[in-house]
């Protein structure tokens, strides 16, 4: 029975524009230049293309869960129509008062996701912006990628002041997808 590695990416900031005061809407969903191309070339892989994010709206009463889910369907459709594929999305809808076990950077989606499809969570990879994506690719071996849209740079300088290192930091997904597909999928095992 042959585990999988997997390929997280975290969605606002990464896939699309962050908004300071949420995406509520797919109106307000605006794919960041060069996603929807990255996503088609990590999608020529066949690992699991699992969209991992935080979405404390919900539990703060902004959206509900079928707004959020509405904005899912319409992104997954959108990425199809580019020609990629996304295997799920899962989303946390509490807030970090809540002290729930899947808002990152505790590992509670990837652990899921790992349990659902069978996943190598060492081998996988986990792109995002923000020191809670790079914190949670730590929590279970797997190989975090910063990027430097949505609160990426920031949150860099807020990685550097804690001393967590062990992440790689590239500008942008498209950045991220060429160094999945060049460099860290072509050097593990069990891809041929
Ligand atoms: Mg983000
Ligand atoms: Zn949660």
């Amino acid at each position: 029975m042959g585990l999988t590695p997997a390929i997280f990416l975290d969605r606002d900031g990464v896939i699309n524009a962050n908004r300071a005061d949420y995406v509520k809407s797919w109106a307000e969903f605006e794919f960041l230049p060069g996603a929807l191309a990255a996503i088609r070339t990590l999608s020529a892989l066949e690992w699991p293309i699992i969209v991992v994010t935080n979405q404390s709206a919900v539990g703060r009463g902004i959206i509900t869960r079928a707004d959020v889910e509405d904005i899912h369907q319409r992104m997954v459709a959108a990425i199809r129509r580019a020609g990629g594929r996304i295997t799920e999305v899962r989303y946390c809808p509490h807030r970090p008062e809540d002290h729930c076990r899947c808002r990152k950077p505790r590992p509670g989606m990837l652990l899921d996701a790992a349990q659902q499809w069978g996943l190598d969570l060492r081998r996988s990879v986990l792109v995002g912006d923000a020191m809670s994506d790079i914190l949670a690719a730590h929590a279970v071996g797997a190989t975090p990628i910063l990027v430097l849209t949505g609160r990426g740079s920031e949150q860099l300088f807020r990685l550097r002041e804690n001393r967590i290192d062990h992440f790689q930091a590239l500008p942008d997904l498209t950045a991220a997808a060429a160094h999945i597909v060049e460099t860290i999928l072509h050097t593990q095992p069990g891809l041929s």
